[in-house]
């Protein structure tokens, strides 16, 4: 329980409906173990109260506020500068008052990404290299979107995605091309009906990552890969879905004989410790967190 007193500084979460969220629960036991007189409060947000609770982490000193749905993609027209990721994501879910030189809160305020950076140090956290690597990516949403992004400007060299034909797809094409035009990596949009492609594709990629909402409620006995076959053994295999903690597509991929496989666990850890570095310049102990959160 946080002691909380007239110096206590204020991190805040932005969303709606937001009362199921654990974030306060992470956030708070990571001020609480790094010594930070510091505590998280979820606040429910919408789009037409979005304005002045921004101006509210001006006029508060807050240290900043998480940003969740239906404000990530709306929060940007309220900040004064928008990270680089964030920007080509077209999202924001961290919301920074930088500091100057003497560590106060200047009221200027910097939107980030950190959806997509707590995917790939999931992976740089299990000794994962992936620089140079060809992925195959499932989904165009939000966390399909970040994780592109920022793997295309952190060294992933190709990135073939696979998308329904729903009205995510268009979303995918608009992907694709800001990554070839921004960054070295070479993406393509696909068909996800197109089960030999995507076979072919799996196949000679080195990292697969399953980011849509298939595999939990109400879709936990699906499946986007039709069978084991689609997976070879030393393919590395993600799904950003973390309820359940094993998907159908991750228990495919170990029958296939994958021993890398993870859920989506460490993406929610790390995109929360990146966001409380960015308010609060520490890192926090991650086999604490883990131990903490189960
Ligand atoms: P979103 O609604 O923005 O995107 C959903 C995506 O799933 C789209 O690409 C859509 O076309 C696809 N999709 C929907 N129904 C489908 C179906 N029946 N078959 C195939 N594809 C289908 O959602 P999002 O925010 O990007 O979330 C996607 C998943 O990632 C969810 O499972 C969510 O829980 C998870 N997620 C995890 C983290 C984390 O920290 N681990 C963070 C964000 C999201």
């Amino acid at each position: 329980m946080p002691n909380v007193t007239g110096h206590t500084e204020l991190v805040g979460l932005m969303a709606y409906p937001i009362r199921h969220t654990q974030s306060p629960t992470t956030h708070n036991l990571a001020y609480d173990k790094n010594g930070d007189d510091v505590i998280q409060l979820a606040f429910e947000v919408d789009n037409d109260s979005l304005k002045d609770a921004v101006q509210s982490i001006r006029a508060l000193k807050m240290l900043g506020s998480n940003i969740s749905m239906p404000n990530k993609t709306v929060v940007h027209k309220y900040l004064d500068e928008v990270d680089e990721a964030a920007k080509l994501c077209g999202a924001i879910n961290t919301v920074v008052n930088m500091r100057d030189e003497n560590g106060q809160v200047t009221g200027k305020l910097k939107g980030y990404n950190t959806d997509g950076m707590g995917y790939w140090q999931g992976l740089k956290e299990e000794g994962i290299d992936f620089k140079g690597m060809k992925m195959v990516l499932i989904g165009t949403g939000g966390a399909a979107t970040a994780i592109a992004v920022r793997g295309a400007l952190d060294g992933i060299a190709e990135i073939e995605i696979f998308n329904i034909k729903d009205k995510f797809y268009s979303r995918g094409e608009e992907i694709v091309d800001l990554i070839n035009k921004n960054t070295n990596c070479k993406a393509t949009m696909n068909d996800l009906a197109d089960h030999d492609l995507l076979k072919e594709k799996m196949h000679a990629a080195d990292l697969f990552c399953d980011a849509t909402g298939v595999g939990m409620h109400p879709l936990e006995d699906l499946s986007n890969i039709p069978d084991t076959s689609f997976f070879k053994k030393d393919l590395i295999v993600t799904d950003t879905v973390y309820a359940p903690r094993e998907t159908v597509m991750m228990k495919q991929a170990k029958e296939a004989g994958c021993e890398k496989v993870y859920n989506g666990m460490s993406m929610m850890l790390f995109q929360a410790l990146i966001a409380i570095k960015l308010y609060t310049g520490k890192d926090t102990p991650v086999d604490y967190m883990k131990e903490k959160l189960g």
